[in-house]
């Protein structure tokens, strides 16, 4: 079986890994974000009064910059543009729109014209661009760009369905319902990319999903990886490591190993831009958590807030002391219930305070070496950890702040309690502050 070194074993909790994927109601209205990857916002390109369809772009980005269009996701009237507090803290413009139910599409949208197989790389990339697809499993990397960056350099497409994050189960049933749509959107992708090898990734713990795959797939070209169950599995460096055995210290990229990765979903949705020519305008998302009525894996409209999934689900059964977008241990706390579901929410957990850790006043390091023993980055958390409380940066940074990935397994093993990854977290924003401060000093002639 294939894994990597460091990690940790963590509790799973996929309180819902048999429920099959079932359909949400309709929203009431959505609230559809401009910052929903990385790269430059869109711009609305609706205004109050307008009606949409769905599918409709609704918003986008100049064709020099990085990012990729939004689209309405329910037809209806455009409400407003709206300042709505997202993950990071700060306010996202939204375009609101008051669904209308009639659920009715934008005209044009069709299937792929032609031949796929014989189709060249540059409409397939215009096509997912269009389509505003972007990585689903968080980090929302646009994936017309992913694509083009791995052209003539990558020779493996690595599907990631490790889902290693507790209670996180969209992609596993994703595999298990229609892991045709996956493939499907790997093959284009292979295509796409001339490349004539490709890796799905799965965890043995979703042993049921990897024998579904392995029928569909031909073993030739796309092979089917059964991974040890570890955290962080899914981390795109160790997943590389465990797959190629290649190590990719901080500052290189997977391409650089000769591999590109997708997320299962992120197939599935090129898959049906090709199929249906439906850009990406809903996903799966596991609603979990012990404060909620009815936990499932809901098929959810882009743009439908937290409150109204929550009502669908039978509301709530216990005051939610966190609300994460993602996992428990990577995944973003938000800020409210008014918060919308984006193009990389994978779950949404609705935690009580028996999930919280409870704060231990002036915690002290008893020198267990556990923190070091399961870095999978083989870094000396500790260490890092303890320069950063002291302020000093430079140290942080020579014991490799900045090749933390802020897994958190380093806190999650620590007897002491002590919040390592944040301190590194505090330690990374400070150093790259520093950076930032002496590059513009430089610009300047100071
Ligand atoms: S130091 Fe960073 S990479 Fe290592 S275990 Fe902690 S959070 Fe993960
Ligand atoms: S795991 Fe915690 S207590 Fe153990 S060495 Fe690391 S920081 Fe210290």
């Amino acid at each position: 079986m294939f894994t990597f070194k460091g990690g940790t074993h963590i509790n799973e909790y996929k309180l819902t890994k048999d429920f099959p994927t079932e359909k949400i109601g309709a929203p009431r209205s959505v609230a559809i974000s401009m910052s929903q990857h990385i790269g430059a916002p869109c711009t609305p390109t609706v205004a109050e009064g307008d009606r949409v369809l769905v599918g409709q772009i609704i918003g986008d980005v100049a064709p020099d910059k990085l990012g990729c269009p939004v689209h309405a996701s329910v037809s209806g009237t455009v409400k407003g543009i709206e300042q709505i507090l997202g993950a990071s803290g700060m306010k996202e413009s939204c375009v609101v729109i008051e669904n209308d139910g009639l659920d009715e599409p934008v005209g044009g949208l069709a299937p792929f014209e032609g031949d796929i197989t014989a189709a060249d790389a540059e409409a397939i990339i215009d096509t997912v661009r269009r389509a505003g697809i972007t990585g689903m499993g968080g980090a929302a990397f646009p994936s017309y760009a992913k694509i083009k960056s791995a052209l003539g350099h990558a020779d493996t497409v690595i599907v990631n369905c490790a889902e290693c994050e507790p209670f996180i189960t969209s992609d596993h049933r994703l595999l298990l319902e229609e892991p045709e749509r996956v493939v499907g959107g790997l093959k284009i992708i292979l295509i796409a990319l001339g490349v004539k090898r490709a890796l799905i990734a799965v965890e043995d713990n979703k042993r049921d999903a990897a024998k579904v795959l392995e029928k569909i797939v031909d073993g030739d070209m796309i092979r089917v990886c059964l991974m040890k169950t570890k955290y962080p599995q899914g981390d795109e460096r160790q997943l590389i490591y465990a797959l190629t055995k290649t190590e990719l210290p901080m500052g290189m990229l997977p391409m650089d190993a000769g591999c590109v990765i997708f997320n299962a979903g992120t197939c599935s949705a090129v898959y049906d831009a090709f199929r249906s020519g439906l850009p990406l305008v809903k996903r799966i998302v596991t609603v979990s958590g012990d404060c909620v009525k009815k936990p499932g894996n809901y098929v959810v409209p882009l743009g439908m807030r937290v409150s109204e999934i929550v009502e669908k689900c039978g509301g709530l059964v216990k005051e939610p002391r966190k609300i994460i977008f993602g996992g428990p241990m990577m995944g973003k706390s938000e800020w409210s219930l008014d918060t919308p579901v984006k193009k990389g929410t994978s779950a949404i957990l609705l935690l009580s305070e028996d999930f919280e850790s409870k704060p231990v006043k002036d915690p002290e390091c008893i020198r267990c070496g556990r923190c070091v023993k399961n870095c999978p980055m083989h870094l000396m958390p500790a260490y890092i950890a303890q320069y950063s409380r002291l302020g000093d940066m430079e140290m942080a940074k020579k014991f490799g702040a900045m090749s933390c990935v802020e897994c958190g397994t380093c806190s999650y093993n620590c007897p002491a309690k002590i919040e390592i990854v944040q301190y590194i977290r505090s330690a990374k924003n400070n150093i790259k502050a520093e950076e930032r401060r002496l590059a513009a000093l430089k610009k300047s002639g100071s």
